[in-house]
């Protein structure tokens, strides 16, 4: 089962991408992680990441799609993948399709968890991600049980630095512009499915389970 998860910043694609994960028994594949890695991690692609992330805009798609390609071919994807923050732009969907069909391969779903701009700001000023695990909580929805603190590796939990309100509205903008297009790209390719994303996380959760079967 190979799952493409869409919708703006902040609408619960990790959430739920992790769960997907679990319950499939697929590898969940996080380009905001892998960038994320990488800058903790001093990495070239990390540096240069990083000078985009920290303004809110898309890392080119030149530095973004032969990581995924290449992840994607890995062993631990014979059974399929949930894809999370990837694509973003129709050039990378336009890439991922070209290197899946050389594989006689393709995308099976793509779910768009919908959640409208206002309640994004929200969630995003209350979300909080571990500086170890990358768990992510929200103070509000989704609360560690030590506040400042990660239930899995207890370290310390932070607000992003993109997840500051100016550089929020920029990265909603961008996802408009840039990523929303996609939902029509997917549509047209019959695999697209609409989920609402403003019900609670277990809710959310059952409505993916109905599409993608128990
Ligand atoms: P994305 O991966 O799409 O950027 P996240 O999964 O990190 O989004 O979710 C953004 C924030 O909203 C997090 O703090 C998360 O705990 C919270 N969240 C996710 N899903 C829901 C939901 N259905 N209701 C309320 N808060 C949610
Ligand atoms: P995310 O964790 O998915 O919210 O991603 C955080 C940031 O990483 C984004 O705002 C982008 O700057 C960058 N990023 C992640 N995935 C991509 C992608 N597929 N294409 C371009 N930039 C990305």
């Amino acid at each position: 089962m190979k799952i493409i998860m869409l919708g703006a910043p902040g609408a619960g694609k990790g959430t739920q991408a992790k769960k997907i994960a679990e319950k499939y028994q697929i590898p969940h594949i996080s380009t905001g992680d892998i960038f994320r890695a990488n800058i903790k991690n001093g990495t070239d692609l990390g540096k240069k990441a990083k000078t985009y992330m920290d303004q809110g805009l898309l890392v080119p798609d030149e530095l973004v799609v032969d990581l995924v390609v290449d992840r994607v071919q890995q062993d631990d994807c014979t059974n399929g993948y949930v894809l999370d923050g990837f694509p973003r732009t129709i050039p990378q969907a336009e890439a991922l399709d070209a290197a899946l069909a050389k594989l006689n391969e393709k995308m099976d779903y793509a779910i768009n968890v919908d959640v409208p701009d206002e309640n994004i700001i929200n969630r995003m000023g209350g979300r909080r991600a571990c500086v170890g695990c990358g768990a992510t909580y929200h103070i509000v929805y989704n609360a560690p049980k030590a506040e400042g603190t990660c239930d899995t590796c207890g370290e310390k939990l932070i607000l992003r630095d993109d997840d500051k309100p100016e550089t929020v509205k920029k990265r909603l903008d961008v996802y408009h512009e840039q990523t929303q297009p996609l939902i029509d790209y997917y549509s047209k390719a019959g695999i697209l499915k609409d989920v609402d994303g403003t019900v609670d996380m277990e809710d959310v959760f059952q409505a993916i389970v109905g599409i993608l079967g128990e």
